[in-house]
């Protein structure tokens, strides 16, 4: 096996794959990025400020022994979500019943900043900043960047995003769906020295049609993101003066003017970002390419999953390295694995859209919730939430997915009683309708 490879993007998933492919398969890494190197520049133009990570990034960054006690100085625990109804009264709903359910809020582009470093710590890796690439020609062995030929020897991996140059060749068939909802961020300073609201919570402003959430940052700001549709009444296409904004947040989310007092500049200054999903049908090409991260799947941000997913691959494709004898039949293994899995954590995102903007705030939802988190304290090797499953544990999706789909009957068998039925009559229903997992952590 050529013992070379070439990565287009060092956003997330590309420097993490170049340490794993460097160190623990001794391979020559050479790296190429559109953007200047972001250590040197003060401002960041990158997506969402700051992003949620947890267990399946984190267990990849821990097999690229990326994850110390530095990095973990950088995360802030969320126990939960903060849910800031319409009247301003808030309810607090946490993502799990033990010490270590919580997800954590991180900044992009100091994550981003760590795995460079750490990537060019290497020998083996060299990061070409400030080269596009714009085509690939998979028969010649040619990469196009900046209007300059490179052949490559060995493959090349597109880490290059959902819109990535790379899968427009590989792939046989892009599928984008664009769900008409935009994106805006928004910022909550501290007060003082202080956080204005608190910090160990994810917060969510649901109002069913559309909802802002807030993950806190180091330096005590939030960094919020309003969600809502593009186009239409009630849209951010709808709102367009200082006049429009206020009135807009005082009908619907009063209580951020007094968190946000300028939020007519936010709203005006910042760009409306789109939500794209990309149904990405065929990863690889032979022993020479192969996608990985959000140029294979990218995914809408609900489940808080993109990054974490991303990562998964890298510590996939690097298990799966070393299985095989060629990076044909590695590619081939890593796209069957995978592929169902990003299927699945697609289908999962949509869907906690409107559990965030909506369910959140409906009694049955709240109800079976609850029921979840108990049945999983009573039988933790046979249920556990789909929440947990996603966040705190490294189930494949798929497998979350089916294992639901059986969780979701019984929740309703089960409410369908009057009261709660005794402990006995309980793990008869769970036990005889979904098997044992032996899962390795964190169930
Ligand atoms: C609003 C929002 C919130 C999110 N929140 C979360 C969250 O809380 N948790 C989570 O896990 N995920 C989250 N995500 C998803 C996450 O941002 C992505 O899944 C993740 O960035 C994917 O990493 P990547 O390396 O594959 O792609 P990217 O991070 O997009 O990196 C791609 C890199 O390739 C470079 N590039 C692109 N084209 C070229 C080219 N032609 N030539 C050379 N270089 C190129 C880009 O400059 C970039 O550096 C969120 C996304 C959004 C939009």
């Amino acid at each position: 096996m050529i013992k070379e490879a070439s990565i287009v993007g060092s956003g997330l998933s590309g420097p993490l794959l170049a340490i794993l492919l460097s160190e623990k398969h001794k391979i020559k890494v050479t790296m190429y990025e559109r953007n200047s190197d972001i250590r040197k520049t003060s401002s960041f133009s990158g997506r969402s400020i700051n992003l949620a990570l947890s267990e399946r990034g984190i267990n990849a960054l821990k097999k690229a022994d990326v994850y110390n006690t530095d990095f973990e100085k950088l995360l802030i625990p969320m126990y939960g979500r903060m849910i800031h109804n319409s009247d301003s009264t808030q309810e607090f709903q946490p993502y799990g019943n033990k010490k270590h359910h919580y997800i954590n809020s991180v900044s992009r582009s100091k994550i981003n900043k760590i795995l460079l470093s750490q990537a060019e710590r290497s020998k083996l890796v060299s990061i070409n900043f400030s080269t596009k690439c714009t085509n690939i020609d998979l028969e010649k062995n040619n990469l196009y960047m900046n209007e300059k030929i490179i052949p490559f020897n060995g493959p090349v991996f597109g880490a290059d995003g959902y819109r990535s140059a790379i899968a427009k060749k590989v792939a046989k068939k892009l599928i984008y769906k664009d769900i008409k909802h935009g994106y805006k961020e928004l910022t909550i300073k501290p007060k003082g020295d202080d956080f204005q609201i608190d910090p160990n919570a994810l917060h969510i402003w649901p109002r069913k049609d559309m909802m802002v959430i807030a993950l806190p940052n180091n330096d005590k700001s939030f960094t919020c993101t309003l969600f809502m549709k593009k186009t239409g009444i009630l849209s951010f296409d709808s709102i367009k003066t200082k006049k429009d904004i206020f009135s807009f947040f005082e009908q619907n989310f009063t209580d951020l003017i007094d968190l946000i007092p300028n939020i007519d500049k936010y709203f005006l200054n910042n760009p409306t970002g789109n939500l794209i999903s990309v149904d990405v049908n065929n990863w690889v090409y032979n022993d020479k390419a192969c996608l990985i991260g959000d140029a294979a799947h990218a995914i809408v941000p609900f489940y808080g999953q993109g990054m974490n997913a991303s990562f998964e691959d890298c510590y996939i494709l690097s298990d799966i390295l070393n299985e095989q004898i060629s990076w044909k039949s590695t590619f081939k293994t890593f796209y069957k694995r995978r592929k169902k899995d990003a299927d699945a954590i697609s289908e999962l995102a949509f869907k906690n859209y409107d559990t965030m903007k909506k369910k959140v705030l409906d009694q049955n939802y709240i109800d079976k919730y609850k029921l979840g988190l108990e049945l999983n304290d009573m039988f933790p090797d046979y249920f556990i939430p789909e929440y947990t499953m996603v966040s705190f544990t490294n189930i494949p999706y798929n497998k979350v997915i089916e294992r639901n789909k059986i969780q979701d009957k019984i929740l309703n068998k089960i409410l369908s009683y009057d009261s709660l039925p005794k402990k006995e009559v309980l793990e008869d229903i769970v036990k005889k309708n979904i098997t044992k997992l032996n899962c390795e952590k964190n169930c």
